[in-house]
């Protein structure tokens, strides 16, 4: 999403609101593990222009971002309302202002310390990365044997 701040005025504020999508995230996924479902996100604010070559930009970001469990990985959920509010700058005769990297720093800023996909979840198994929330692994109070061991033991 690009906006043209070219014909914008001193202390004139811009509105606008868009949808973006995971695919228009380009930078974003290498050191963040949330992704934006099919739904993508809308980002609704504005900028003010405050100087030549300074804007304040404010914009709310609503949408679904799954993050993986903390536990178990599994893709999870979660309803978000992001505020973001930054002064930016920009190099002299600048017309137009890419908005993706400040949803992408929004997003990365606002990543939540741990999502669960449940209270209770079980996680994975250390020993054999079994979904302890769906299986219930034999790994049990031997879980420190090497599971190549295991399967030989199997096999005696
Ligand atoms: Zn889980
Ligand atoms: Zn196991």
């Amino acid at each position: 999403m690009i906006i043209n701040v070219l014909k914008l005025l001193n202390d004139e504020t811009l509105n606008y609101e868009f949808r973006l999508f995971q695919d228009d995230l380009k930078g974003y996924g290498d050191d963040y593990e949330g992704k934006l479902d099919e739904n993508g996100a809308l980002v609704k604010g504005s900028i003010k222009k405050l100087g030549a070559t300074e804007f304040l930009m404010k914009f709310t970001l609503t949408g679904v971002i799954v993050y993986p469990c903390a536990r178990c990985l599994t893709p999870t959920p979660v309803s978000s309302v992001f505020e973001f509010e930054d002064t930016i700058e920009t190099d002299p005769g600048t017309e137009t202002i890419d908005m993706v990297p400040y949803v992408e720093e929004c997003l990365f800023i606002n990543e939540p310390f741990k999502v669960l996909c449940d209270e209770d979840c079980k996680g994975l198994c250390p020993s054999c990365g079994a979904n302890l929330n769906q299986e219930q692994c034999s790994c049990g109070d031997e879980s420190d044997i090497d599971p190549r061991m295991e399967a030989l033991k199997k096999l005696l």
